[in-house]
């Protein structure tokens, strides 16, 4: 059995490590093996413990998470048990790549192109002769091809592979992010903390986030595709929330990039699976993706390794369905005004919904029912109407 993935980050590692450890024939492809993918980096300890991430690859951290309200309002929510850990991309990416290869996949660095078939739907039988897909690949100048049994599609949210198949897009945010350096009182003020501000000067739609790193931190904003110019203005706004804090820092790099939010319904299609933010695992409200997007990836190897792609949309739906139908239901009621968002934030001063909302962002295995989650956050709201 030969599979082949297109994209080296979080899904496409997660895939090709979960593949090769099978003994599955496993082809790694990345365009870009030093690649600096634009992302917070923020990763709650409960959710990657499977993979014994090394201390080293974490710039730090932090056991406080402040909420700040549209008024300035801020509680300050403290992680037990547990941390948020701050990775840089450009570290943590080539460990998982690293990784995966350990398990006996077979990394390339190459662009994929496209697939030699115009058909790849319906699926012809899995791992049988005529179910082979030959798919096309550069290496700089040099075109290479390879004939697999089966596609991971990890090439991250502008996928060229669901453009190519036509598969179902999912819904888009704009991101702009600054990686600004960390000195002196701000330094300190990050040691042990991360934060996520809300009101409608940041964004229509989301929060902007600071997260620390060793020396620098990152710090952004997000909103719905169509709110793309004014970007700027809700950055700038932003900043002049944070006050003094970075005022003159330096800037090292600033990005933009686009953020899905929220799955597609239809991840398989033939004999290609889309995963991580190819396929949109990106949670509504928290914008978190690298967990979803190693899960995926964890899900659909294991589905192509049973010999049934199907068994990947229905498995992921049976785990998160309902967690990511009701954060997109709370993302609607959250994000209507700044008098919600005021209440999203005030209802952390209750420790009870503290403690359910940090469990829903930080462990990942369910403590809580979920239900009992969010019926708590809801009936905290209600005391703030
Ligand atoms: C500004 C910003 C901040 C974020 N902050 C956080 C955060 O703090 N925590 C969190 O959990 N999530 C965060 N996310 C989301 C997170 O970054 C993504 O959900 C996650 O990276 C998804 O992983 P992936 O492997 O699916 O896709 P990606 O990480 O995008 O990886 C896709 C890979 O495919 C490669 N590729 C693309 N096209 C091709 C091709 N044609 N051929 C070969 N290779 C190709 C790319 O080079 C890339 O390495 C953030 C996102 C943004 C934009």
């Amino acid at each position: 059995m030969k599979v082949a993935i297109i994209g080296g980050g979080p899904a496409g590692a997660a895939a090709a490590m979960t593949l090769a450890k099978a003994g599955v024939e496993t082809y790694l492809i990345e365009k870009d093996l030093n690649g600096d993918k634009p992302c917070g980096g923020g990763i709650p300890s409960g959710s990657l413990k499977e993979f014994d991430i090394p201390d080293y690859l974490f710039e730090r951290k932090v056991t406080k998470v402040g909420i700040v309200a549209p008024s300035g309002y801020e509680v300050i929510a403290e992680v037990k048990n547990g941390y948020v850990g701050m990775v840089d991309r450009m570290k943590f990416d080539p460990w998982l790549r690293e990784k995966a290869v350990e398990s006996g996949a077979r990394l390339i660095e190459g662009v994929f192109t496209g697939f030699s078939q115009k058909e790849l739907t319906p699926p012809p039988p899995l791992f049988s002769k005529e179910g082979k897909i030959e798919i096309n690949f550069k290496q700089g100048e040099k075109e290479d091809s390879i004939e697999v049994d089966a596609v991971i599609a990890a090439d991250g949210v502008n996928s060229a592979v669901a453009k190519q198949i036509g598969a179902e897009r999912p819904q888009v945010y704009l991101t702009v992010q600054e990686k600004v350096e960390l000195t002196g009182e701000t330094q300190k003020l990050y040691e042990d903390r991360c934060e996520f501000w809300y009101g409608a000067d940041i964004s229509p739609n989301f929060y902007g986030w600071v997260f620390p790193k060793g020396s620098f931190a990152t710090i952004g904003t997000g909103a719905p595709y169509g709110y793309g110019k004014f970007m700027d203005d809700y950055m700038a706004a932003f900043k002049k929330r944070l006050g003094v804090r970075f005022d003159g820092a330096k800037i090292l790099k600033r990005q933009a990039f686009p953020l899905p939010m929220g799955p597609i319904k239809k991840k398989v299609y033939g004999n290609v699976l889309l995963v991580g933010d190819a396929a949109g695992t990106v949670m509504p409200v928290s914008g978190e993706g690298i967990y979803y997007g190693i899960m995926s990836g964890k899900m659909a190897a294991e589905a192509v390794i049973k010999g049934d792609v199907a068994s990947y949309d229905r498995e992921w739906k049976r785990v998160y369905g309902s967690q990511f139908r009701l954060m997109s239901l709370l993302c609607r009621w959250f994000y209507k005004d700044d008098k919600w968002r005021e209440r999203l934030v005030r209802m952390h001063d209750d420790k009870d919904a503290q403690e359910r909302s940090l469990a829903l962002w930080l462990e990942k295995e369910k403590k809580y029912p979920i239900y009992s989650i969010y019926g708590k956050i809801v009936k905290s709201l209600l005391k703030h109407l």
